[in-house]
């Protein structure tokens, strides 16, 4: 058994060469476990009989802070720790990710890397691609179904998608063969820092968004952790409460999916092995997991311009455009919004939940966006303040599932709903309908108990 040849596709076009050994440019998929990338770049290091290595590029990511990227440290040290069990060398040095592999791979007989659907992701591998003087190839580890088998464009909905994903899901809902390394690559002197609070020291980072280690520790071990406990003690509450932001009955994994801590196959496995849990609860968790999410990729993937508000639909655009004009009850600037010190106590504890954890309940997400859609001078500005937002203080912030999600809020994947002033077409939200829908005296609470 091997790696999914669906998920492998070659960069470049260069001969295959002699070299010292197959490097693994980790990048989207960091971590040790169910990486299809890093299980076949082991294949390949073993069928030339060479030693595998591994290296990560630690470079300024757009919009990325210490919140970030302490997170991302302490996975990428739980990863290099795995790795060393099996015998393989982690090397971290500071630098783009691609300039990091070229360097080191001068040596190698063959790169492989993991693939990305953002811009910069994009830009590293091609970089990496055309400057390197060996093969590189790409192997697609962070989605259940590679993206473009799922589909050749970008999709209207979820409800486009959804049969597609059905059709061949199954099919690559395997996990990727630990393949044992005949060669260890620990001796190599290949140099790279130390993963420490003193690295994260010299990167100069944005300190104003302080770590969460306190709620959420970043790495695969603290992954699975919290997933086994939530398929334990709330899976089977996962479908009544996925819109009741005063239960805990979510599993947490966006941030861990996010720096590719966690496989989403492994995730889509665990859930389905839950036969206690009720056959709805394991329906819905895997079509957020699985058709949500990779719609999120579908559209970053195929629309270029994803980040901005000219990826919205037509119509959407349009309706926002005829209410420009219209009224705003309140306005407030960016600084009152991520202060939390609007009028709304519901909405003021949804940008507190944010601001302290990095993390908010889905339903508070919706109406956190929808809000600032109705409190900004114009559709452009809402759209740009809730993405610095949301990128700023969410762990899971600057994913797919970030830029999809955001586009929601303004139409995208949804559809028209009957004309109101300011949203236009564009759905709607309030505050009675919080009242209505959940207890939201009770998620102000739990809010309010969090510690800063
Ligand atoms: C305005 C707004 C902004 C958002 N920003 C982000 C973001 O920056 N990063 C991010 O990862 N998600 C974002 N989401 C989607 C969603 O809110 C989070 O993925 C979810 O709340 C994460 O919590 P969880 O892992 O406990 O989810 P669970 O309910 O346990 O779901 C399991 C997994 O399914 C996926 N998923 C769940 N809901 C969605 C969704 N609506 N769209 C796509 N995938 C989904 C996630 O990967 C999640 O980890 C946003 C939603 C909205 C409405």
């Amino acid at each position: 058994m091997s790696v999914s040849p669906d998920r492998v596709k070659p960069l470049n076009d260069r001969a295959p060469r002699e070299g010292d050994f197959v490097l693994y440019l980790m990048q989207q998929s960091q971590r040790a476990q169910d990486n299809d990338a890093l299980e076949y770049a082991a294949a390949q290091a073993n069928r030339r009989d060479l030693p595998l290595v591994v290296c990560f590029g630690l470079t300024s990511y757009p919009e990325a802070n210490l919140r970030h990227y302490t997170f991302m440290l302490e996975g990428l040290a739980e990863t290099a720790a795995t790795l060393r069990q099996r015998r393989i060398q982690f090397v971290l040095q500071l630098g783009e990710p691609s300039e990091v592999a070229l360097k080191i791979g001068r040596r190698a007989a063959l790169i492989v890397t993991d693939r990305g659907y953002l811009r910069i992701q994009k830009v590293w591998r091609k970089k990496l691609a055309s400057a390197a003087r060996c093969p590189v190839v790409d192997v697609e580890s962070d989605v259940v179904v590679p993206i473009e088998i799922a589909s050749d464009k970008q999709e209207f909905a979820a409800r486009t998608l959804r049969p597609k994903l059905e059709r061949v899901f199954e099919k690559y809902l395997v996990r990727p063969p630990k393949t044992k390394l005949e060669k260890g690559s620990l001796g190599l002197e290949l140099g790279g820092e130390e993963i420490s609070s003193a690295l994260l020291r010299r990167l100069q980072l944005d300190d104003s968004v302080p770590a969460v280690t306190s709620f959420f520790r970043g790495g695969t071990g603290a992954a699975e952790t919290i997933f086994r406990r939530f398929l334990r003690a709330h899976f089977r509450n996962y479908r009544e409460h996925r819109n009741q932001p005063q239960t805990s009955d979510v599993s947490h994994m966006s941030k861990y999916l996010h720096f590719g801590q966690i496989s989403p196959v492994w995730l889509a496995l665990e859930a389905r092995k839950q036969k206690n849990a009720g056959a709805k609860n394991v329906a819905s968790f895997i079509d957020e997991l699985l058709v949500r999410r990779e719609l999120a990729m579908n559209f970053c993937h195929f629309n270029e311009a994803y980040d901005t508000y000219g990826a919205l639909p037509e119509w959407a655009r349009k309706s926002l455009g005829e209410h420009r004009r219209d009224k705003r009850a309140h306005v407030y600037s960016r600084a009152e919004l991520e202060a939390g010190a609007t009028y709304d106590p519901y909405w003021n504890a949804a940008m507190r939940e944010m601001r302290v954890s990095g993390y908010m309940h889905n339903y508070m997400r919706m109406y956190w966006g929808k809000k600032i859609l109705e409190w900004s001078p114009s559709p452009e500005e809402a759209h740009a303040t809730v993405l610095a937002i949301n990128n700023k203080f969410f762990l899971d912030g600057r994913d797919a599932n970030s830029f999809a999600n955001v586009g929601w809020l303004f139409g995208l994947h949804d559809r028209p709903w009957p004309e109101r002033s300011v949203f236009g077409k564009v759905r709607y939200m309030n505050a009675a309908g919080l009242e209505r829908k959940c207890d939201i005296r009770a998620y102000v609470a739990k809010v309010n108990a969090l510690s800063e």
